[in-house]
Parts: structure tokens; C-alpha cells; sequence
């Protein structure tokens, strides 16, 4: 039994993987967060580094036998210093939300005003959102967009501050096309003595490829989930200068978490790796090529970009022109093999589970090795995808599907099987 397969042991699970395979590979997944991690980074999360608590840190641990583990995490903490230009990385945080969760706890009390960008407005529920533990927590105050460029507004940004003296300022969201300004951040930020915290958790693959401004010398401390257009494995960094380090790691360990996900940690060291050889800057540049292909495919077909474009990875569309909201749309393209999610827009005027937009992203198809012509191709189909929504055409769906599904066989996906 313990030595068998996991087709033997658990037939259930296992066939549900290899649908999920069989999904991956066979769909155009635009979902901007998501990607496809190198077989190299999945074989690491699937070794025997899950069997062993290590809580602490290299060489302070409150367990023996970490002859190895601390190896493996001190080389995932070199490696991110290098990608990133800092000097400190902690690589433990279970995820993108308690790495966040950590900074809050190493520099607020409970009631503490912050500052982040409305999650409406394409920010992120650890921002300061009502419903969040950040938002409920501390004292939120959020900014937005200007309603006529669909741009963050500076102007309000530092009039709020000036206002509200937050503790910590929040920059980087989930459904920001636009680079993000770091200094204009840190400006306001020193103008009020509050501490920038700049979330790339969209971004930090950009970031590392050259493709997008670094926050390093304007943010103090940085935070980025690994698993978008870094593409490693689900989990977290905490970048900072020296003078963070100590309050972050004690805030990570003991303070919010117990024992680090070593197998999660050895990915994340595969995953730097690979994004510091020259072919990850290339695959940085494309992914930002192809989403500027892509807004033009989809601005020729009469579809309305917020901000008018994309400077990085994501766009947000809204679809009020084409008399249809973004959940049907975002269903009925699933049903054609071309996966997004559905998305609120910036002053949206529907409600959040049922808004007006879609977000669509290119890291996953940049990947597989698409380039500006295959995005041509998905925006003709996402175009004909929404006026079969509109008309309740489910087959043309279903030709899509077809088309789809042929098209992928052209470009195989990173770790998976086929
Ligand atoms: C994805 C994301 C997070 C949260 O990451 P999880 O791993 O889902 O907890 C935090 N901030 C931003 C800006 C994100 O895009």
C-alpha cells in the first residue's frame, strides 16, 4: 500500500488529476493569476520535503535533522535576494494573503490606519477590504481610479493620505493593465513618514524579467505571491532592506505561522532559478508582447479596454457596449475552451458577483510559446465567443471548443502530461 501509485491507492483522486491534465492542456487559460509551473518545479513539490517540521529559521530551528532542509531554504533565500536585488528575502509565508497578514502584524496594532486600493477598483481583499480580516482589523482607508483614464489617481491618493496618515500604504492589485508607479508611492509615502508596502504579486515575474519598473530602492518592503507570473509553486516571499528583517521574520514565525512548507520552499528555489536565466527575461517580454496583441485583437472587434490598453500582463474589459455582463461571458467561453474569470469593473454599476467585466491574462498562453499571431486567433474567438453568448449560440461554443482543442496540440504546456 504505501509504496503503490496513487492510481492504486486513491482511483478517485487520481483520475480527477488526470482530468484536471487533460483540462490544462486542452483549454486557453487567460485567467491572469494563474500559469503553468516548469515539470522541474512540480517534481520538487511532490518529494519527501513534505515529511519534516521545521520551524525557525537556517541554523535556529526548533527541530533536529535540518542538515538538508536548511540548505534547500537558504539557497531559496540567496536565490531571491539575487532575482530581486534585496538584502533580505524570507521565503516561508504560506501564501500571498499571510504574507500580507505579516506585515501588518510586524507594524500595526489592531485599530491602526492603513491605506490600500479598493478591491473594486483592482486591488486585493488584503488591502483593506471590509470583509477581510485587514479590513475589519485596522482602520482601512482605499483609494481608486480616475473615472476618465481608469488610472490610479495620485492626486487622490496623496490628498487621502495627507488626510488619513496611514500607517502603511498598500500599492499593487489583482486587475491593475498599468505599470505602477513606485516613486510617485514612495513620495507620498515619505511625505507622511507611513511605510510603503509594494504587493507584486501580479507582477514579480515581469519584475524579475526586466519587463516591468522594479519597487526595490522606492518600497521597503515588498511582498509577492510565487505562483503567477513568477511561475513557481503556490506560496510567498517577503522582500525588505536589512532593517525589516528581523520584525518580518519574527511576524512570519512566531507570529503567524508554524512550520514552513519545505517542499513548497524547494519549488520556490527551482522556480527563482529558473526565472534568472536569460530565456525567463524573453518569457517576461512576451507575456507583455502578447497582452498588448491581445488588447489590439479584442480593441479591433469593438471591445472596450479600461485605460485604453495594458502595459503588462492583464487586461480588464468591460462589456456593457456588447449588452452582456462578464458572467455569462466568462461561462459561456469556458464552455469554448477559453478560461477567464469574470470581473468588476472600475465605478462598476453591478453588483460584484454579477459585474460588468472580464479580466483576461497572458502568462499561461506565453508558457506554452504563443506569440502575437495566436493571439489574433483568441481574440477573434473570444469576439465570436460573446456574440454567442449574447444569442444563446451554444453551438458556436462548441466549434470553438473544437477549434480550441486542435489549436493546443501546436503548443504543449510546461509539466503536463499529454
Ligand atoms: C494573488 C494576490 C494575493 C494573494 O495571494 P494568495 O496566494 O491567493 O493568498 C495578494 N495580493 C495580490 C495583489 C494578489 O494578486
Amino acid at each position: 500500500m504505501t509504496s503503490a501509485s496513487l492510481a492504486a491507492v486513491d482511483p478517485e483522486i487520481a483520475q480527477l488529476i488526470a482530468a484536471e491534465e487533460l483540462r490544462q492542456a486542452q483549454s486557453v487559460r487567460l485567467i491572469p493569476s494563474e500559469n503553468y509551473t516548469s515539470a522541474a518545479v512540480l517534481e520538487a513539490t511532490g518529494t519527501v520535503l513534505t515529511n519534516k517540521y521545521s520551524e525557525g529559521y537556517p541554523g535556529r530551528r526548533y527541530y533536529e535533522g535540518q542538515e538538508h532542509i536548511d540548505a534547500v531554504e537558504n539557497l531559496a533565500i540567496a536565490r531571491a535576494k539575487q532575482v530581486f536585488g534585496v538584502e533580505h528575502a524570507n521565503v516561508q509565508p504560506y501564501s500571498g494573503s499571510p504574507a500580507n497578514l505579516a506585515v501588518y502584524l510586524a507594524y500595526c496594532a489592531p485599530g491602526d490606519t492603513v491605506m490600500g486600493m479598493a478591491l473594486p477598483a483592482g486591488g486585493h481583499l488584503t488591502h483593506g477590504h471590509k470583509v477581510s480580516a485587514t479590513g475589519k482589523w485596522f482602520r482601512s482607508v482605499q483609494y481608486g481610479v480616475r473615472k476618465d483614464t481608469g488610472r490610479i489617481d495620485l492626486d487622490e491618493v496623496r490628498a487621502l493620505a495627507r488626510a488619513e496618515r496611514p500607517r502603511l500604504i498598500f500599492c499593487g492589485g489583482t486587475a491593475i493593465p498599468r505599470t505602477i508607479d513606485f516613486a510617485a508611492f514612495a513620495e507620498i509615502a515619505r511625505e507622511i513618514d507611513a511605510l510603503l508596502v509594494a504587493d507584486i504579486a501580479h507582477i514579480a515575474g515581469l519584475i524579475a524579467g526586466g519587463a516591468h519598473p522594479s519597487p526595490v530602492g522606492h518600497a521597503e518592503i515588498i511582498t509577492t505571491t510565487t505562483h503567477k507570473t513568477l511561475r513557481g509553486p503556490r506560496g510567498a516571499l517577503l522582500l525588505s532592506t536589512q532593517g525589516h528583517a528581523k520584525a518580518l521574520d519574527r511576524a512570519v514565525f512566531p507570529g503567524l505561522q508554524g512550520g514552513p512548507h519545505n517542499h513548497t520552499t524547494a519549488a520556490i528555489a527551482v522556480a527563482l532559478h529558473e526565472a534568472a536565466q536569460p530565456e525567463f527575461r524573453d518569457y517576461a517580454r512576451q507575456v507583455v508582447a502578447n497582452a498588448k496583441a491581445l488588447g489590439e485583437g479584442l480593441a479591433e472587434h469593438g471591445f472596450e479596454l479600461i485605460s485604453g490598453g495594458t502595459d503588462n500582463h492583464l487586461l480588464l474589459i468591460d462589456l456593457a457596449g456588447k449588452d452582456i455582463p462578464g458572467k455569462p461571458v466568462a461561462q459561456a467561453l469556458d464552455r469554448a475552451g477559453i478560461v477567464c474569470n469574470y470581473n468588476t469593473v472600475p465605478f462598476d454599476p453591478r453588483k460584484p458577483f454579477d459585474p460588468s467585466g472580464i479580466r483576461l491574462g497572458t502568462p499561461a498562453v506565453t508558457s506554452r510559446g504563443m506569440g502575437p499571431e495566436e493571439m489574433g486567433q483568441i481574440a477573434t474567438w473570444i469576439n465570436e465567443g460573446v456574440q454567442a453568448a449574447w444569442s444563446h449560440d451554444e453551438g458556436t461554443l462548441m466549434r470553438i471548443r473544437g477549434e480550441v482543442h486542435e489549436f493546443t496540440k501546436a503548443f504543449p504546456a510546461p509539466g503536463v502530461p499529454v
